[in-house]
């Protein structure tokens, strides 16, 4: 075995169904009296019932988390936080109310305990991306680290199935790519090979059975093992270049890692022989683009940039941003050999094939 160096990050996590009814038990052991929830507008419902059941342990519920962190909520919800005086912060919900959580945890030091809704793993890393003046910047600060992170399936069985599903995929790319990380280790390449294996299974069956809780708490477990993977180590080419058409082109964020994945992988296959059999063996595939990309039709996932909203226009400033502080990746990068990925992405095309021909190997 090659040697390696690996970082554990502290984390405190329950899970399991029904743990979402320790939330108060896990605010008193980190000595917290009042604690602002948050939430989406969308979400502000049901974490208002779950303030009214923690009483006076909840100081309110701040309900305008929004997608890329914008500095401006933050700024009112730190507002919000002086004005309840509140002593720590529950994030309920995705990857943006956790955003909002880390933003608000990283300028007051204010302990965050999360309790995760979709699969997008943010609660286990310590990454905050954060929009101002329409510009993203991503920042690593252990500061942001939840201390507390609760799983309950429960909360999980509303999330529509088209929306479980591209989560679940943007979980499984950060898996994916823990697999040829500059930064491997043997540690998180089994948590990762399991987020694969525990997505891979569960997924299809909650796109036709959402309330499937078995499969709920699988797809629950794999995400949270996936999250480990994204803030363990570190990301490569499909990352980035989610990052890049997200940012460039304002597409939604779990579905721009459906579309992309598969076309990723197959760039990166003949360069990444062991990650690509890893990946493969989770799938239960023979090939781990051909695998992904099956899944991803499996459960109805967007395939094409295109249906997300990117301009064919656009291809070319996709490839020259995509070039630009690159994150290190197994295959080099070239502008033909982007170009090819990001034409066969936008229309849809079979990983690693020709743009021209729709779904050919699919
Ligand atoms: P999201 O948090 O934006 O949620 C999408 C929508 O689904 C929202 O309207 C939300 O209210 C709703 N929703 C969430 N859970 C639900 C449920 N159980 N039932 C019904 N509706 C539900 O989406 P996301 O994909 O979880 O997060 C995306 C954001 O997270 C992006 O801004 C992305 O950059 C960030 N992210 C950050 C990291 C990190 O490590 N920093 C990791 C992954 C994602």
């Amino acid at each position: 075995m090659r040697g390696f160096v690996y970082n554990g990050l502290p984390a405190r996590v329950l899970f399991g169904e029904g743990s979402l009814a320790r939330l108060g038990e896990e605010i008193g052991r980190l000595g917290l009296r009042r604690v602002l929830l948050l939430s989406t507008p969308q979400q502000g419902g049901s974490v208002a019932e779950i303030a009214r059941a923690l009483r006076d342990r909840a100081a309110g519920v701040f309900t305008e988390a929004t997608m890329h962190t914008p500095v401006a909520v933050t700024e009112r919800a730190l507002a919000a936080v002086a004005a309840a005086g509140a002593d720590g912060v529950v994030a309920i919900g995705g990857g943006s109310t956790t955003g909002l959580g880390k933003a608000i945890a990283l300028r007051t030091g204010l302990p965050q305990i999360v309790v995760p809704t979709t699969y997008a793993g943010s609660e286990m890393t310590p990454i905050l991306g954060e929009t101002e003046g329409g510009v993203k910047t991503t920042l690593r600060n252990l500061a942001v680290l939840p201390r507390t992170v609760i799983y309950d399936v429960a909360l999980t069985l509303g999330l529509p199935p088209a929306l479980s599903a591209v989560s679940g995929l943007n979980a499984m790319a950060h898996a994916v790519e823990a697999l040829y990380a500059e930064d491997r280790n043997p540690i998180v390449d089994l948590m990762a090979a399991e987020a694969i294996r525990a997505l891979a299974g569960a997924l299809p069956v909650i796109v036709e059975r959402p309330s499937d809780r078995a499969m709920r708490a699988d797809a629950l477990y794999g995400a949270w093992l996936a999250g480990i993977c994204l803030g363990s180590v570190g990301m490569a080419l499909h990352h980035k270049l989610c990052h890049t058409l997200g940012g460039a082109f304002d597409l939604p964020h779990a579905e721009t890692h459906a579309v992309v994945l598969p076309h990723a992988v197959a760039y990166n296959a003949a360069a990444a022989p062991d990650a690509m059999a890893a990946v493969a063996g989770a799938l239960g595939a023979e090939d781990a683009a051909a695998g992904l990309a099956a899944l991803a039709r499996r459960v109805g996932a967007p395939t094409s940039l295109r249906e997300l909203g990117m301009p064919e226009a656009g291809l070319e400033r996709a490839v020259e941003l995509a070039l630009a502080n690159p994150y290190g990746n197994p295959r080099p990068l070239t502008a033909a050999g982007l170009r090819a990925l990001i034409a066969a992405a936008w229309a849809g095309a079979a990983p690693g094939g020709d743009p021209g021909q729709k779904g050919a190997r699919r």
